[in-house]
């Protein structure tokens, strides 16, 4: 009712935890060198990164598939101004690559001249350590 006596509640705020477990399999993959990308199990559409529900039919039944490590790039970019947090790098190039399973992965192309880098030629994707030691995955030659 109005003009009763009233205090503010203090804010509550909702904080929805992210179910880690849900991805975990990707990281602990990564560690053992395995780079997963989830299939849902209804419309059998296939996400990397790795996702726990799929966006495209809702449903949360997924499935883990360890992924071939053959891919193809599909385009790249040589970046020389970096963002302020990858400042301690030196200028890297990133890429596109369609793997056999036909998902697309976005990351770092490494041990490439960037002369030699075209798009269409394959690479092979690889698990490994950052380095600030954080499980990561790249493209490197074959
Ligand atoms: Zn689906």
């Amino acid at each position: 009712m109005s003009g009763m006596p009233s205090i503010k509640s203090r804010e509550i705020k909702i904080v929805q935890e992210i179910p880690i477990s849900k991805t975990l399999r990707f990281w602990e993959g990564l560690k053992e060198g395995k780079v997963y990308a989830t299939k849902c199990t209804k419309c059998g559409k296939q996400y990397f990164p790795p996702v726990a529900d799929c966006p495209n039919c809702l449903n949360s039944e997924i499935e883990w598939i360890e992924l071939s490590n053959e891919a193809e790039v599909e385009t790249f970019t040589h970046v020389v101004f970096r963002p302020t947090s990858f400042c301690q790098y030196k200028p890297y190039t990133v890429a596109i690559g369609r793997l056999k399973e036909g998902v697309k992965v976005l990351t770092w192309l490494t041990g490439f001249k960037l002369s030699e880098i075209k798009v269409g030629m394959k690479v092979k994707l690889v698990a490994k350590l950052s380095q600030e030691g954080n499980p990561t995955y790249e493209f490197v030659p074959l």
